[in-house]
């Protein structure tokens, strides 16, 4: 009974905050899952489902859009050209399915986008890349150097060098990781089911699929219930925690059936899906987790020239800074101070003090040469500050 009554106040809320539209998100993430990729019984590629995936993505990159796919399947392809058997595998027996599966999962990637005229770039993370702020700081620029040039970046979790204890394991919280740091708005999990439901589908022909979640309260979680396809490591539980990342991070996620013929389309035109509501987005998520959760490590006094432009709207670049305080690491907080000494903002130093105080003064041309590596043009990047004003 307890399901029924969710249904009702969840009816409720979505009545006053309709689901979004596809066609309103500028950069979209696309989670697809092993048992939509990989064929379970022959271990093979459903080559002509991906292809109509791939004309979804041109058509959502041909109005605009940027597109990040995190696709699974590594392990689910290697796994039957290796003769692993059926199961849970070891965790060496998975590595090196993945290790098998991962190249020829990048290139059918390859080939299906390119066949399009859109270019994929791989990019394999570990948990550490998305959770430690220097390591999330690099993934991030490439992520956004990609997309800035056009390209589809294709994202698996590293599984080969990923060990249990610090691995995601399952793509969808890797998915919601990964739309958070790349700023997406929002983030689309094609699964092997239609949505959350008031209860396992599998077991109870009553169960009612839930349209629109405002918010992710504990009667939703205990809908989302333990169950996971053979193929697939994450069962709606790790969808509903991708949910949380998702939307505390300002990404709107929704999880649809991937199990039909051009999947993404289906959801443009309002194919029966789940809908996970943010109130926030993407940048004001982070500037807020920039202003609220993290401990300064050091400061940078700016010039007023500096101080005009990051109010402007512009990033700090090394010329605009005067003085360093502190002894802090990149990707570290640190406090932006004018030359009366007043805090003006806060954000993440793309340097480690010890380089920042030889660049400082200095034109981002002259990093190479006095750092003798090629560094960031800004010591602190726009989207990486929060003003005190914000
Ligand atoms: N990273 C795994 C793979 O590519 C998949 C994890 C998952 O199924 O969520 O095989």
């Amino acid at each position: 009974m307890a399901s029924v009554t969710a249904l009702s106040i969840d009816a409720e809320k979505a009545g006053a905050t309709p689901a979004p539209r596809l066609d309103q998100f500028r950069r979209i993430t696309i989670k697809v899952g092993s048992s939509l990729l990989v064929d379970a019984a022959q271990g093979a590629l459903r080559r002509t489902w991906l292809e109509m995936l791939a004309d979804d993505i041109a058509a959502l990159h041909s109005r605009g859009a940027d597109v990040l796919v995190v696709s699974s399947g590594a392990v689910a392809m290697g796994r039957s050209v290796l003769g692993l058997p059926a199961g849970t595998l070891k965790l060496e027996d998975s590595q090196a399915a993945a290790a098998v599966g991962q190249i020829a999962l990048a290139r059918i990637w390859a080939e299906v986008l390119g066949d399009r005229k859109l270019t994929a770039g791989q990019i394999l993370v570990t948990y550490a890349d998305t959770e430690e702020r220097r390591r999330y700081l690099n993934a991030r620029a490439t992520i956004g150097r990609l997309l800035d040039l056009k390209a589809v970046p294709v994202i698996n979790e590293n599984d080969t060098v990923a060990t249990s204890e610090i691995r995601y394991g399952d793509n969808d919280r890797l998915a919601a990781r990964v739309a958070t740091m790349a700023s997406a708005d929002l983030l689309i999990l094609l699964s092997d089911v239609a949505g959350l439901y008031t209860a396992p589908p599998a077991a109870n022909a009553d169960a009612k699929l839930i349209e629109c979640v405002p918010k992710i309260t504990a009667e939703i979680e205990a809908m989302a219930g333990g169950a996971a396809s053979i193929l697939s490591r994450g069962g709606m539980r790790t969808k509903i925690e991708a949910g949380k990342i998702a939307t505390t991070g300002g990404t709107h996620m929704v999880i649809a059936d991937g199990r039909v013929d051009h999947p993404v389309a289906r959801i443009a035109d309002s194919a029966p899906c789940t809908w996970f509501l943010t109130g926030s987005n993407p940048v004001t998520a982070r500037k807020k987790w920039i202003a609220g959760s993290i401990e300064p490590r050091g400061a940078l006094h700016v010039d007023s020239g500096a101080a005009r432009a990051i109010a402007s709207g512009k990033s700090l670049l090394p010329a605009g800074v005067k003085k360093i305080e502190g002894n802090f690491a990149r990707g570290d907080c640190v406090v932006i101070r004018d030359e009366l000494g007043a805090e003006i903002g806060r954000g993440l130093v793309a340097y480690d003090a010890g380089d920042a105080v030889q660049i400082a003064g200095r034109n981002s041309r002259d990093i190479e040469a006095l750092l003798g590596m090629q560094g960031r043009a800004e010591i602190i990047h726009r989207d990486d500050m929060v003003l005190a004003g914000d």
